[in-house]
C-alpha cells in the first residue's frame, strides 16, 4: 500500500511532500530506477552507486541534554552538540524537504518485543527505503495497523550542511537527539548510516534495562548452543556466522537479556568484494537474488555483478533480508550463549589463530577491541596499522566502555560461557610475507571450540600476550596453532609480537584507572620478560 495523498509528516513541519508509506519491494525498485538511483542487475538485485562508500563516524554528534550529559562518555566518537544546532538544522532540512518525494518505512529495531523500539524511517532515496525494509525488523500487518513510532529518522542526502554556519564539521552530519527521539542525517548516500544510527540509540538505552547491547553476529547449533562473534569491520562476523550447519540469528547487532540473545535487525549487510562462491555460498547467493540491494558493485556489460571489481570501493555490500539465508533461527531470538568469540584480523600475523581467554583477559580484550588494517596505498607505508576500537565498536557505543565491559563480564559469568580470541588475519608473517588464514581453517577452529572438542585437548601458554593455545585441533595443521611456529624467522616473530604487545599496553593506559589491576595485569609486559 502506498500513500501519496496527504502527508503524515506534518508533525515535523513538512506540509506538502509526496510521501510513500511502507512501499514494498517491487514499488521501491520502480521508484529507485525512475529516480536514477540505480539499476536492476541481470541477476536480480537493485544495484546502486553512492557518493560516500563508507560511514562518516567523525560527523556523528549526540545532542547534549539532561538525559545524555552524565550518561554519555564524551570521548572518541561521542561528540556533543547543542539542541539549538539540532533545531536549526532540522528546520532547514524540513524546508528543503517541502515539495519533494519522501519514503517512509515503519519498522522495529529488535526482535524481542520487550526491548524493541518502533522506528519511523523517512528517507529521500528509494533505495534507502529498500535497505531499511531489508535490514530492519518488518512488522506484521496487525503491528503495522496500530504502529506508533518511538523514534524518527530523517535522512536527506541532497541536503548538505554548511559547516561555516551550521555548527557541524562538514556538509555531512548525523545528529542523534535522545530528548526528541530523533536522528537527522544529511550529506551522505551511504545506506549503512540508517542502521548504525539506530544501533547507537539501542546501545545507549538498553544497559538501563539490564540488557547488554553488542556489535556481534550470532548463531545457534543443532542442540541449541548459541555462539556470539564480536569483531570490528572486516574481521568475519558476517562471513563466519553464515554457517550452513548452524542457524543464523543475525550478522551484526544483538542484545543479551535476562533470557538470552535477540537480533536488533531483520537483515544482513555483507561485504561482497572478491566473494568466493565455494567458501561463502550463502552470501554469494544473495548477490543473485531479487530484493537484495547491491551497493557500489560494478555491473558487467551483460548486467551481471562483477564482484572482483573494486574500482568504486573495497567496501562493496549486499543488503538482504535474513530470510535469504537458508538456515535461520525462527524469530531471530535464542537462549544464553555457550561460547563467545572475539574476532580480530591481525595483519601483524602474531596473534594465535585461536586461544582461550580468562575472565580478566575477556575484559582486557573487549575493552581493547583490537584489529589491524593492512597497509594502505600511501607511499612508504609498509606496516599494518593497529586499530583499537573499544567494545569492538567504539563509534556506536555512547556509554563508558567500562559500563559495557562490566555488563558483558556479568553475563558471561552467569551463563558460564567460554570466551575465545580468534585471529582471522595473517599467519606465518605479517601482511606481505605471511598469508591470511583460510576461511576453511578458521571455520574448523571455531567448530572445534563450539562443539566442545577443545575441552579435552592440552593447552600451552604463549608468552607475549599470555594467551592459552590448544596444541592440537582436528582438521588444522598443528604448525599454524602456535603463531611462532608458523614464522620461519623466529627473531622477526618475537620482535613483531613484542611490538604489538607494547601497542596493546599503550592503548590500555587510558582504561587502567577504570578496571581492576588483575585485568591490566592479565597481559604480561613484554619489556620486562627475561
Ligand atoms: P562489518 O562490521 O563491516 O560488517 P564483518 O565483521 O561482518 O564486518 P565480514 O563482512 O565477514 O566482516 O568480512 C570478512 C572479510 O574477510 C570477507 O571479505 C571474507 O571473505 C574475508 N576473509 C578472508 N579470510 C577470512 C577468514 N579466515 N575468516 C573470516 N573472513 C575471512
Ligand atoms: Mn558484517
Amino acid at each position: 500500500m502506498s500513500l501519496t495523498a496527504n502527508s503524515p509528516l506534518t508533525d515535523l513541519g513538512i506540509e506538502n511532500a509526496t510521501v510513500h508509506l511502507n512501499p514494498g519491494v517491487d514499488e521501491l525498485y520502480a521508484h529507485a530506477v525512475r529516480l536514477g538511483e540505480g539499476v536492476k542487475a541481470a541477476t536480480g538485485p537493485l544495484t546502486v552507486h553512492t557518493d560516500k562508500t563508507g560511514r562518516s563516524p567523525k560527523d556523528r554528534f549526540i545532542v547534549e541534554d539532561d538525559q545524555t550529559r552524565d550518561a554519555v562518555w564524551w570521548e572518541g566518537f561521542n561528540r556533543p552538540i547543542s539542541g539549538e544546532v539540532f533545531d536549526r538544522l532540522l528546520a532547514k532540512m524540513t524546508k528543503h524537504a517541502e515539495g519533494r518525494e519522501l519514503f517512509v518505512q515503519q519498522v522495529f529495531a529488535g526482535t524481542d518485543k520487550k526491548h524493541r523500539i518502533a522506528v519511523r524511517m523517512i528517507t529521500e532515496m528509494a533505495y534507502h527505503s529498500l535497505f531499511v525494509h531489508n535490514m530492519f525488523v518488518r512488522p506484521t500487518p496487525e503491528e503495522r495497523a496500530d504502529f506508533e513510532a518511538d523514534w524518527t529518522v530523517l535522512n536527506i542526502p541532497s541536503f548538505k550542511a554548511d559547516p561555516a554556519v551550521d555548527g557541524v564539521r562538514s556538509e555531512t552530519f548525523i545528529l542523534v537527539n535522545f530528548g526528541k527521539r530523533m536522528i537527522i542525517a544529511g550529506g551522505t548516500q551511504y545506506a549503512g548510516e540508517n542502521k548504525k544510527g539506530i544501533f547507537g540509540v539501542m546501545n545507549f538505552l538498553l544497559p538501563d534495562q539490564g540488557v547488554m547491547p553488542m556489535h556481534c553476529s550470532a548463531n545457534v547449533g543443532e542442540n541449541g548452543d548459541v555462539a556470539l562473534f564480536f569483531g570490528l569491520s572486516g574481521t568475519g562476523k558476517t562471513t563466519l556466522s553464515a554457517d550452513p550447519a548452524r542457524r543464523l540469528i543475525g550478522d551484526d547487532e544483538h542484545g543479551w537479556t535476562e533470557s538470552g540473545v535477540f537480533n536488533f535487525e531483520g537483515g544482513c549487510y555483507a561485504k561482497v568484494i572478491r566473494l568466493n562462491p565455494e567458501a561463502e555460498p550463502d552470501i554469494y547467493r544473495t548477490t543473485q537474488t531479487y530484493g537484495t540491494v547491491l551497493e557500489n558493485v560494478v555491473l558487467r556489460e551483460d548486467g551481471t555483478p562483477d564482484l572482483d571489481d573494486d574500482s568504486l570501493t573495497e567496501n562493496t555490500r549486499s543488503a538482504y533480508p535474513i530470510t535469504q539465508i537458508d538456515n535461520i533461527q525462527p524469530g531471530s531470538i535464542a537462549g544464553h550463549p555457550k561460547n563467545v568469540v572475539f574476532l580480530t584480523a591481525d595483519a601483524f600475523g602474531v596473534l594465535p589463530p585461536i586461544s582461550r581467554l580468562s575472565p580478566d583477559q575477556t575484559m582486557y580484550q573487549f575493552i581493547s577491541g583490537f584489529t589491524a588494517k593492512i597497509p594502505g596505498t600511501e607511499e612508504g607505508v609498509t606496516e599494518p596499522s593497529p586499530t583499537f576500537s573499544t567494545c569492538f565498536g567504539a563509534p556506536f557505543m555512547p556509554r563508558h566502555p567500562g559500563e559495557y565491559a562490566r555488563l558483558l563480564a556479568k553475563k558471561v559469568e552467569d551463563s558460564g560461557a567460554t570466551v575465545w580470541l580468534v585471529n582471522t588475519g595473517w599467519s606465518g608473517g605479517m601482511y606481505g610475507q605471511g598469508k591470511r588464514m583460510s576461511i576453511a581453517h578458521t571455520r574448523a577452529l571455531i567448530n572445534a571450540a563450539l562443539s566442545g572438542e577443545l575441552d579435552s585437548v592440552t593447552f600451552e601458554r604463549e608468552p607475549f600476550f599470555n594467551l592459552e593455545i590448544p596444541t592440537q585441533v582436528p582438521g588444522v595443521p598443528s604448525e599454524v596453532l602456535n603463531p611462532r611456529d608458523a614464522w620461519t624467522d623466529k627473531a622477526a616473530y618475537d620482535e613483531t609480537a613484542r611490538k604489538l604487545a607494547r601497542m596493546f599496553r599503550e592503548n590500555f593506559k587510558r582504561f587502567e584507572a577504570g578496571v581492576d589491576a588483575s585485568v591490566t595485569n592479565s597481559m604480561p609486559d613484554p619489556d620486562v620478560q627475561g
